[in-house]
């Protein structure tokens, strides 16, 4: 789960890591007075959306006055953003953080990730911050410095200050980096991170060291016990389909071919998406209706997977085995009922009642093509939705 860079910052200031004074706005009075309210003579107004790549695209902007705060809040409040992380749709904005202006030395990156490889917390430091990351990793992977993280010991001070020495922070400010990166650590740890960027961490002026960025993300199978997390879900800032398909339970993510596919467990679902492909398909989403799924989440998942404009033709490949072959055919046959079929249906079935399943599809009176295998099913889905 993603948050927004005031709500990670709310955050970190909490564990102690130092951030600006900031404050949220959904309006431009309210971030009139927000920058009132912070007193300085320059502050920031930052868009808020889940996504990185504000700055190139116009959504930070340094106001030197009360009416240049009134000015960039209007033009940046409301404006879709496009950035090289939203996508070329881009994401509007319906939230700002006013921020008061930092008096940056210096900018560095720190970043905490769960390193598949090593199995362990990694953080990462470079003196070249502000920019992008994955840049500097192509063009000068010597620049990104690393630290694996026993989980026994959590991360160790001498690790901290070898990875602050190493990006050359101030003598004087290795201190407050050690006291900021061992902040960062407890926050990833206890709050059950899987992403901690500060892209950039600052020097500055007055000699302090302070994240100026802030992007956290949270393993979504932790959020159960990370309830204060949780409240910072902002839903305007997710797929809406997969908001509807989390209320049931349903393993989905919408994707932007044209192809919706229903299917049943994790490993199918990705070897069905990769056959389509094969095929020369593209796959409108990815569908895990899970083991267990009754009647009224197959629905559902149909209903959500109808719902997609750009979905021009849909495949259903199950393999019965907990999950029946029958309570699937009774989900789409309900599902098409209840909103309708313009598009061709390929089902395959397999397992459980497989018999009883092809049955209630047949009777049905909808027209359904029925596949013999997983790579027949693919092919006739393709080529119908080509037609
Ligand atoms: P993004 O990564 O989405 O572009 P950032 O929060 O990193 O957004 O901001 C982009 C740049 O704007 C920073 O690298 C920094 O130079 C500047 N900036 C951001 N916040 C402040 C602030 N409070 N004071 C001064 N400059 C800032
Ligand atoms: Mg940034």
């Amino acid at each position: 789960m993603n948050i927004h860079e005031y709500q990670g910052k709310e955050l970190l200031r909490k564990y102690g890591v130092a951030v600006p004074n900031g404050k949220v706005a959904y309006s431009v009075d309210e971030a009139v007075k927000a920058a009132e309210e912070l007193g300085t003579d320059i502050s920031v107004v930052k868009a808020q959306i889940h996504a990185g790549g504000r700055g190139k695209a116009g959504g930070v902007k340094v106001a030197k006055s009360l009416d240049e705060v009134r000015t960039y809040a209007d033009e940046i409040l409301g404006k879709v953003l496009v950035t090289h992380q939203t996508g070329p749709e881009g994401k509007e904005v319906k939230r700002l953080l006013i921020e008061e202006g930092c008096d940056i030395q210096n900018e560095y990156y720190v970043g905490i990730v769960v390193d598949r490889a090593t199995s362990r917390i990694t953080m990462m430091a470079s003196e070249e911050g502000g920019t992008e990351i994955e840049e500097v990793a192509a063009e000068t992977p010597e620049k990104i410095f690393k630290e694996i993280i026993d989980p026994v010991t959590g991360l160790m001070p001498y690790q901290a200050r070898r990875l602050a020495f190493n990006i050359n922070i101030p003598k004087e400010m290795l201190k407050e980096a050690v006291k900021f990166m061992m902040g960062l650590y407890k926050v990833f740890e206890e709050k059950d991170c899987s992403i901690a960027e500060i892209n950039p961490l600052v020097t500055t002026g007055d000699g302090s060291v302070m994240a100026l960025d802030a992007k956290l993300n949270f393993d979504s199978n932790a959020l159960f016990r990370q309830k204060d997390i949780v409240e910072f879900r902002d839903l305007d800032e997710e797929d809406p389909k997969e908001i509807e398909a989390s209320k049931y339970d349903l393993s989905y993510i919408s994707l932007d071919g044209n192809i919706g596919c229903m299917v049943n467990g994790a490993g199918l679902a990705m070897a069905t998406m990769d056959i389509i492909k094969h095929y020369h398909g593209d796959p409108a989403n990815f569908l895990d209706v899970g083991g267990g799924a009754t009647a009224e989440k197959v629905t559902e998942a149909f209903k959500i997977i109808l719902s997609d404009q750009n979905v021009k033709g849909i495949y259903v490949n199950i393999f019965g085995g907990i999950m029946k072959c029958d309570i699937i055919a009774d989900g789409v046959v309900a599902a098409t009922k209840e909103v309708g079929l313009e598009i061709p249906l390929v089902v395959r079935l397999e397992g459980t009642n497989v018999e009883l399943g092809k049955k209630i599809l047949k009777e049905s009176g909808l027209n359904i093509t029925a596949a013999d295998s997983m790579a027949d099913g693919a092919q006739k889905i393709v080529s119908l939705v080509k037609a």
